[in-house]
């Protein structure tokens, strides 16, 4: 008899160890995010999608030549009025082109943040973006140039 209610209470305390871990979430806050009608607030430094300016940029091509995957086709013609931007100093530099084409692959992009590094102007820059799936590879390159 004694055997048959300490079985009893032993099967219960093994209910009780099993189902710690489901007490304990059962009673703490839902940790799933219901994406897309929630988000996740993002970090201040999180690298989302590559995006340009063309206003701010003066086609010096740091970018160009430092993006290790050669995802940003960048092109200009020298301008009829040169216009002055502000760098990331808060020096005034003569902007003497116009930018004609600055296209980035989002494709090929690695996030990697040379460009963003060691543009002057700050005209290449991580966005906060980062829902950019599309049905073909050609809506992955964007032209940040202005038509
Ligand atoms: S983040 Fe890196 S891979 Fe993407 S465009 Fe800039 S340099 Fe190229
Ligand atoms: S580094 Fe900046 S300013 Fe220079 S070409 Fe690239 S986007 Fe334009």
């Amino acid at each position: 008899m004694t055997t048959y209610f300490k079985n009893i209470i032993v099967g219960l305390w093994t209910v009780l160890v099993g189902m710690r871990v489901t007490l304990k979430y059962l009673i703490s806050k839902p940790v799933t995010v219901q994406y897309p009608d929630e988000r996740c607030d993002l970090p201040e430094r999180f690298r989302g999608m590559v995006k340009g300016d063309p206003d701010k940029c003066i086609t010096c091509m740091y970018c160009v030549n430092v993006c290790p995957v050669s995802c940003i086709a960048l092109d200009g013609v020298k301008s009829d009025l040169p216009k002055k931007v502000v760098n990331l100093e808060g020096k005034e530099i003569k902007k003497l082109k116009d930018v004609t084409k600055f296209d980035i692959d989002i494709s090929r992009c690695i996030q990697c943040g040379f460009c963003v590094e060691n543009c002057p102007t700050g005209a290449i820059y991580l966005s906060h973006d980062y829902e950019n799936s599309t049905c073909s590879r050609e809506d992955l390159v964007y032209h940040w140039a202005k038509k």
